[in-house]
């Protein structure tokens, strides 16, 4: 917790560690970026600083999410992605100024245009689900197992065979109530 804010669940996706920031979604939501300070705070630690950030933008920011997840939930299913969904992902694309940096060190940093506005930044985010909704990268879209979470992650294990969205938290957790119903089971046996 930071200011008690609820902390950020960091994954190696930029797109889909983006949608959650609304985790538990099918359970007890919890909203990691509830004010615009902390969509700030998020995208910096992605690389994408912003000078500010309004409560307008902040709405911006939650609707592209929220089209992320709908549009890459339905490519997990196979399922036609939702026209709304592909309306703001391409605008949030479309309207923002980003540019790929090749650092010294062989790595890639973006730079956002001189104003370093959020749509610059949403504009990076929505190109990473495009890459991923569209199968541009190696791996593959799929839903966490954790019935509480159903969020979408993108699977980039050799096999393509994961589970859970984030091992350390649904996976985690899923393994703690399996162990917990056997010992309630083998203390009913017994017992
Ligand atoms: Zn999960």
């Amino acid at each position: 917790m930071r200011d008690g804010f609820p902390d950020f669940r960091l994954g190696n996706v930029l797109a889909t560690s983006f949608t959650g920031t609304l985790s538990e979604r099918h359970g007890n939501a919890v909203e990691r970026i509830p004010t615009p300070q902390r969509l700030i705070d998020w995208l910096v630690v992605y690389g994408l600083a912003v000078d500010n950030c309004t409560p307008a933008q902040l709405d911006l920011a939650v609707e592209l999410r929220e089209s992320v997840h709908a549009a890459a939930t339905a490519a997990a299913l196979q399922d036609a992605l939702p026209v709304p969904a592909l309306q703001v992902i391409n605008d949030r694309s479309a309207q923002g100024r980003a540019a790929a940096i090749l650092t010294a060190e062989g790595g890639r940093r973006w730079r956002l245009s001189s104003a370093s506005r959020v749509e610059d930044a949403l504009s990076v985010i929505a190109t990473d689900a495009i890459d991923i909704i569209a199968g541009e990268r190696d791996g593959k879209l799929a839903l966490c197992a954790s019935p509480t979470c159903r969020a979408a992650f993108f699977d980039t294990s050799q096999s393509r065979t994961r589970r859970w969205c984030d091992m350390n938290t649904c996976g985690n957790r899923q393994k703690k109530a399996r162990f917990q119903a056997n010992q309630r089971r083998s203390a009913g046996t017994t017992g």
